[in-house]
């Protein structure tokens, strides 16, 4: 028997082909950029800008957090109207995807594009989660395609509708998965006190506590403007998410992540270390935390040039693979190929 929410939740299925970009603007994200390609050239329809329209996540950081979600992924718990999901399986899915060499570039090139998109839907609802921060959803309602296929369909979404009702996220968990409850605000704040990464108002409510030290800034060789090692000894300049170095460099928190050595202070303040891809943008290597280390620059070098630069290879992955047990499968997958066709 179907209940109000029930009924309430059929209500929210979109019945209109509204445009992504129409709606972005509708949430209160700013769409200027969408007039523009990368190199600041402006494209000829905005709202098709291909850097844009395709993505699940918009806004945050100051602007309203926006969310594309499946009207068929949305249910009734406990009488709420609930989103609950794991994108980080989903972003471990598509790279598999993507570094499966059977597969057509093509493919392989959409799930590694897809696979971004999954991360930039999860870490800001990672953030919201962290900040209590409401989350606005577009509900898409298509074709949605089935796990198996994941990385070979684009999905097909046929109407879209901004929900008028905020979301909350109420749960977080440390593998990722999450539960969002559409219209109720999570009760119990006392997680949101937790430090933020990024470093945001802390709200210090510890009165007995000194002030905190400021964030030591943790530089890499891309932090630095005219450093002649930016890139990778691969000939080719790959995008780098900016996000995943940041978070590589303050998991190493300015310790080698070798040979545990610290990373010398900059005339900035800063404490350096080198960014390193483990197994290389130019093999598959996804460009992500799990395949990131932050090294001292001699054993970076070494990484790439050393004798032994297999051993500094497996040790490597071994402390990844140990850090992210979720990414275990495919780490090994890139390692054993590694192992058997050799390093160029
Ligand atoms: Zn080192
Ligand atoms: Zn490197």
């Amino acid at each position: 028997m179907a209940t109000d929410r029930d009924r309430e939740l059929e209500a929210l299925r979109p019945q209109h082909e509204g445009r992504v970009m129409d709606l972005v603007e509708a949430a209160g994200v700013d769409v200027s950029q969408w007039a523009f390609r990368k190199d600041g050239s402006p494209v000829q329809n905005p709202a098709a800008n291909p850097n844009y329209c395709y993505e699940w996540a918009f806004g945050g950081n100051g602007e309203p957090n926006l969310l594309c979600v499946w009207h068929r992924s949305m249910s009734v718990s406990d009488g709420l109207i609930v989103y609950e999901d794991c994108i980080r399986d989903l972003a471990l899915k598509l790279d598999r995807v993507a570094i499966d060499r059977t597969n057509p570039a093509h493919v392989k090139s959409r799930a590694r594009d897809q696979a971004k998109r999954a991360r930039g839907f999860d870490s800001l609802l990672q953030r919201a989660f962290r900040r209590s921060e409401p989350v606005r959803i577009i509900v898409l309602q298509g074709e949605q395609r089935a796990a198996v296929e994941v990385g070979w369909e684009t999905a097909t979404v046929r109407f879209r509708r901004l929900d008028d009702v905020e979301w909350y996220v109420h749960a977080y968990d440390d593998d990722g998965s999450f539960r969002i409850v559409r219209g109720v605000p999570r009760a119990d704040n006392a997680e949101a006190t937790e430090a933020d990464d990024e470093g945001t108002s802390p709200d210090v409510d510890e009165n007995d506590s000194a002030p905190e030290p400021p964030p030591v800034p943790y530089l890499d060789q891309f932090s630095i403007p005219d450093a002649p090692e930016r890139r990778e000894n691969t000939g080719t300049s790959f995008n780098r998410s900016a996000e995943v170095r940041r978070a590589t460099l303050a998991r190493a928190a300015g310790v080698c992540e070798f040979c545990g050595c610290a990373g010398f202070k900059t005339a900035s303040g800063g404490v350096y270390l080198e960014t390193h891809h483990v197994v290389p943008l130019a093999e598959d290597g996804p460009d992500v935390e799990w395949n990131v280390v932050a090294i001292c620059p001699n054993d970076h070098r070494r990484a790439h040039h050393g004798e032994d630069r297999d051993i500094l290879f497996d040790s490597l992955t071994a402390a990844l693979i140990n850090r992210y047990p979720q990414a275990r499968e495919i780490l090994e997958t890139l390692r054993t190929r590694r192992a058997t066709q050799g390093v160029t």
